[in-house]
């Protein structure tokens, strides 16, 4: 999706790394997963072992593959990165595996994307470092044992729900990231700018932040946006009139929200009267995938109190009606 919004990489972004922290000190935010983090590497270094195994469960754009990196950089050890679907048989992980030096970090995104063959193979090569290989077919067919070097795999997942309880229970670290504080985002916004040589103000960088929808990579995205559009208007410096009158221009309001989130708050007030109503039908009226629904769209209208997921259906929110303009219907008023 070509959302200015949208909370994944897009396009060049992916390659793109002028931005992203490379050591602890340098993360902003999150709290709670520094800290774990930072205790938990500074034991598997002084004690020279491999980092158990850690997972990162948030939605996207919020820092998984960067602290991924983050790990791999505090270790001292190589980082490789790959995915849950790119992973197509027990072999490809294999050849993965049998390549990693001692301590080295795997990092797989998406994970609760694997294979399920695949995910078998993965459990004895999390718990015990052995990999078991069915090797030829039929009565040749038999089974080989190879010893892996110890490694730590980091992976990430948008879908926490997803995974498989023997799957969860093999990570020693699970941590969960969580939307951003708006001064978090400020600060983020501030080294930004410094990074790319721009120059924002304080209520600059405070009316980004406040559009960034609690995401690091959508506030990143909307500064360099913000940028382009002053620098060919001739601005030098960036305050809040420019960030908002630009920010208006690509379509995102004074919450972050842009058309797609404005339009799934109208459908749900005006053709399903507030709801509930199924995650497939909602789907299905904004002709988009279920799961771009539930990963990419309604955890930040819910995170903003705009809607709500009860076990019959989404129902638009108090808040929800507010931000439309619309009255609460009498029979929903509390
Ligand atoms: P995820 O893997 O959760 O989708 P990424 O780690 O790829 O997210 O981060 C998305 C972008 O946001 C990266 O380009 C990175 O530069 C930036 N980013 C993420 N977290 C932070 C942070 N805490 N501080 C500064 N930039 C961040």
């Amino acid at each position: 999706p070509d959302r200015i919004v949208s909370p994944e990489a897009e396009g060049v972004e992916t390659q793109d790394n002028t931005l992203r922290p490379l050591v602890l000190d340098d993360f902003v935010g999150q709290k709670p997963v520094r800290e774990n983090l930072s205790i938990f590497i500074e034991a598997a270094r002084g004690r020279g072992e491999a980092l158990d195994h850690v997972l990162f469960a948030g939605p996207p754009g919020l820092g998984k593959t960067t602290l991924a990196q983050i790990v791999a950089r505090e270790l001292g050890v190589n980082f490789r990165a790959t995915s849950g679907p790119v992973i197509a048989k027990a072999g490809d992980l294999a050849a993965l595996l049998t390549n990693l030096q001692p301590r080295d970090v795997l990092f797989i995104d998406e994970i609760h994307r694997l294979n399920p063959a695949v995910e078998e193979v993965l459990y004895p090569a999390m718990e015990d470092f052995q990999l078991d290989l069915i090797i030829g077919e039929g009565p040749a067919a038999r089974s080989i044992r190879i010893d892996l070097p110890p490694f730590t795999l980091v992976a990430a997942t948008t879908r926490s729900g997803l995974i498989t309880t023997p799957l969860r229970e093999r990570f020693g670290i699970p941590l969960r990231l969580t939307f951003y504080e708006p001064a978090e985002l400020r600060r983020i916004v501030t080294r930004g700018a410094g990074l790319l040589g721009m120059t924002l103000t304080e209520d600059g960088a405070e009316e980004i932040s406040r559009r960034s929808r609690g995401t690091p990579r959508v506030a990143n995205r909307l500064l360099r946006r913000v940028r382009d559009i002053a620098s060919v208007a001739g601005l030098e410096a960036v305050d809040a009139k420019a960030a908002d009158a630009a920010l208006t221009r690509l379509g995102v309001d004074s919450l972050g929200l842009d058309s797609l989130d404005r339009r799934y708050l109208s459908s749900l007030a005006e053709t399903y009267l507030g709801g509930p109503v199924g995650v497939e039908t909602m789907a299905a009226a904004l002709g988009e995938q279920r799961d771009v629904l539930e990963e990419v769209i309604e955890p930040y209208l819910m995170q903003q109190g705009l809607v709500q997921r009860t076990p019959r259906g989404r129902m638009l929110a108090p808040q929800g009606y507010r931000y439309l303009g619309l009255p609460m219907p009498q029979d929903r008023a509390r």
